[in-house]
């Protein structure tokens, strides 16, 4: 009796210890055997940017397979979607042409994705500035036949970056039909960032249906301040030349490897990111670290033979920047299909340092993540109480999945964040090993301990 009491007491001890020697395994084996990193290369400089319907996407597509297939993954399969398919065209022209000061000023610029484009006659039009679209609403139809600047900015005041890009990306998102209601006939937007530099950052638009659809473009925060200044002292007219378009849908595909659980195979442990990027820079951090740190959390069960109770499955959804169809997609089939994903866990916030995980489900799920904190503390990850999961997985939340997104250090994040800046050589190996152990980590302990 005595025996039995002691036992049950020191059961749990000893799963603590057994698992904290396992996750120990998994970081070793990340840091000096790694394969991200390189693979991150591959699809950084051989493939490059990948927008969705681009054949960059598509040849995307093939190697994330085939990378899977040589890790010996039990099952890997494409999984149909059609996804949008805009095009940046030529080169964007933002111009100002009657600056008393400087003549002729060329702003560094990028068109919005889904943006239409102005055509080869441009947009040519008085500038009048706004902080956001509050000043739109009040301003009324005096932003008729003009163009409007949103010089919006992130507050530098929110530590965690994402709050404050969630307060100015309303510009990007909802700008142009904010100001088209009004007779607006262009926007140009205060790029979404919190450094100050050269560098334009593009990212999607959504129009307003029955309101007219206007160009819309970001430029960089210098050139930002640059426009505000001068507006203060003339009135100045900027003409605006973009060559983008919307053509018509395309198939694509989600990318599935799966390791097949010993014991409940039924169970599905969903991993993974994004893999269309932005049609500039090579979507290093976003999400091409996601996506191969993903690939990573798998390949680190293969290479150490741990064999999975449960279904581990890596997911490489197509089509998040601009229309999120493959996460919609996947949570439709999953659903069909009955599949029972008991967790969803998703790499989108850069290859930075891993400092915790974020949750999304009910109090009881959330506990049980919080409670593991003990499991990361060694490899410094303590973020464990944000409430959040990611764009992709968020579909799977009304089937009753737990979500669970990676929480990198997001200092460093906006600076690269939909711009041409974003290439594989921002992306720190050890930083990027680091996310994938500890995606692998989190996967070990829901496929041994489940969810309650
Ligand atoms: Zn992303």
């Amino acid at each position: 009796m005595k025996k039995i009491l002691l036992l049950s007491l020191l059961a749990p001890i000893l799963a603590f210890s057994q698992h904290e020697e396992q996750i120990k395994e998994i970081y070793n084996e990340a840091l000096t055997k790694g394969r991200a990193y390189e693979d991150l290369r591959v699809l950084c400089k051989e493939i490059g940017s990948r927008l969705s319907g681009s054949p960059e996407a598509a040849a995307a597509v093939e190697y994330t397979k085939q990378l899977m297939e040589s890790y010996g993954f039990d099952t890997v399969y494409l999984q149909p979607v059609m996804v949008p398919h805009w095009v940046r065209g030529k080169k964007e022209i933002v111009r100002a042409i009657n600056s008393d000061k400087h003549g002729i000023i060329d702003f560094n610029a990028l068109a919005l994705g889904n943006s239409v484009g102005t055509g080869p006659e441009g947009v040519l039009s008085e500038v009048i500035e706004v902080s956001g679209i509050d000043e739109v609403n009040e301003l009324g139809k005096k932003v008729e036949g003009k163009i409007v600047f949103y010089n919006g900015e992130m507050d530098p005041t929110i530590i965690n970056t994402f709050g404050a890009y969630g307060g100015a990306v309303v510009q990007r998102s909802s700008g142009a039909s904010e100001a088209a209601k009004y007779g607006a006939k262009a926007i140009i937007i205060r790029s979404v960032t919190n450094r100050q530099d050269d560098i334009p950052h593009t990212g999607s638009l959504r129009y307003k249906a029955l309101i007219n659809q206007i160009p819309a473009v970001a430029i960089s925060t210098n050139d930002a301040n640059k426009l505000s200044q001068i507006l203060k002292e003339q009135k100045l007219n900027v003409y605006i030349e973009t060559h983008c378009q919307q053509l018509p849908d395309v198939l694509s595909y989600n990318v599935i490897g799966e390791l097949r659980g010993s014991e409940f195979p039924d169970e599905i442990v969903a991993v993974g990111g994004h893999l269309d990027s932005w049609d500039v820079g090579e979507g290093a951090h976003d999400d091409g670290s996601g996506c191969i740190q993903a690939i990573e959390a798998l390949r680190l069960f293969k290479a150490l033979g741990i064999q999975p109770k449960r279904t581990l499955r890596a997911v490489m959804w197509m089509n998040e920047e601009n229309g999120l169809r493959g996460g919609t997609e996947y949570a439709r089939v999953a659903k069909q299909k009955g599949e029972k994903h008991i967790a969803a866990l998703e790499s989108d916030s850069g290859g930075f340092q891993p400092l915790g995980f974020s949750t999304s489900g009910s109090e009881e799920q959330r506990a049980q993540i919080r409670a593991w904190r003990d499991y990361f503390l060694p490899y410094r990850l303590w973020d464990f109480d944000q409430n959040g999961g990611g764009a992709d997985i968020g579909p799977l939340r009304s089937h009753g999945t737990l979500l669970i997104g990676l929480r990198p250090s997001t200092q460093k994040y906006f600076i690269y964040h939909h711009t041409p800046a974003d290439v594989f050589e921002a992306v720190d190996r050890r930083e990027l090993e680091l996310g994938a152990a500890s995606m692998s980590a989190m996967m070990y302990l829901l496929d041994r301990e489940g969810l309650k």
